[in-house]
């Protein structure tokens, strides 16, 4: 996958040179690239943003430089990201979609935002937009949102993940459960004991534990996670909790 980021302040982007995602930038896995948004702007000033038409406060990305900067950017087959906080929610199944794409390129807007027009004109020529908010907030530019999405969806691309097995039975996955708690050595610490069941080896018992941890964890955490399960998913014993 190739993933391209346009912002004001490319330096924001640069802990996707650390860790998994840096790692597979390294290795090949992913293609990653940070632009200069001011690359393509013109005055000597390097200006990026003007008044909103129609009044109010703060300022508005202008389409001129945007449009400009993504006409080189943005090859046929590419999504373009735009986070807004007006947008459709990013969730792990929107990652799960976008880490299919061959190129995306993340718009990261400053100010009030970027000029409607960006993504209107992209998708009057046929590309794909996705405008897209990582929660019930509002950040100050789509740095970070790019940061969050860019990692969620890294992740799921084959090999970036050592043990692909560890995404199996995450939270927000396949199951649409939260995961259930876990424990590492010591066996006590502050008093505290990790569960028995989880030292005694048996497997099918292990299964049902954190199943029914899983199951308790979103009843009482995401009551809305439960209400969205098909019920077919669901086996006697998940019934009787
Ligand atoms: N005036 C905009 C509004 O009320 O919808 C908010 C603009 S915000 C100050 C500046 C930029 O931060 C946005 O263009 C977007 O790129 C980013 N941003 C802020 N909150 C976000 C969120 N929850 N999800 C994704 N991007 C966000």
């Amino acid at each position: 996958m190739r993933i391209d980021v346009v912002s004001i302040f490319p330096d924001y982007l640069a802990p996707l040179e650390l860790s998994l995602v840096g790692k597979a930038v390294q290795s090949g896995l992913l293609e990653l690239t940070v632009h200069d948004l001011r690359a393509w702007a013109t005055d000597r000033h390097r200006t990026v943003d003007d008044t909103p038409f129609g009044g109010g406060a703060g300022m508005v990305m202008r389409p001129d430089v945007w449009g400009t900067a993504l006409a080189d950017v943005l090859t046929p087959e590419a999504t373009l990201v735009v986070p807004t906080p007006s947008g459709e929610t990013f969730t792990q199944r929107v990652a799960e979609s976008l880490a299919l794409e061959p190129q995306l390129v993340f718009a990261c807007g400053r100010y009030e935002g970027i000029d409607a027009r960006v993504a209107e004109h992209h998708r009057a020529a046929g590309g794909t937009v996705r405008e897209l908010s990582i929660g019930d907030y509002v950040l100050n530019g789509g740095e970070v949102a790019s940061l969050v999405m860019i990692e969620a969806v890294a992740r799921l691309l084959p090999g970036v993940i050592g043990n692909p097995e560890s995404l199996v039975e995450e939270s927000h996955g396949e199951a649409g459960l939260l995961e259930y708690p876990v424990y590492t050595k010591p066996p006590t610490w502050e008093g505290l004991d990790v569960p028995e069941v989880l030292l005694s080896g048996h497997h099918a018992k292990i299964a049902r534990w954190r199943r029914d941890r899983a199951l308790e964890r979103t009843l009482e955490r995401r009551p809305d996670m439960v209400e969205a399960l098909d019920p077919s998913v669901l086996d006697k014993a998940d019934r009787a909790l």
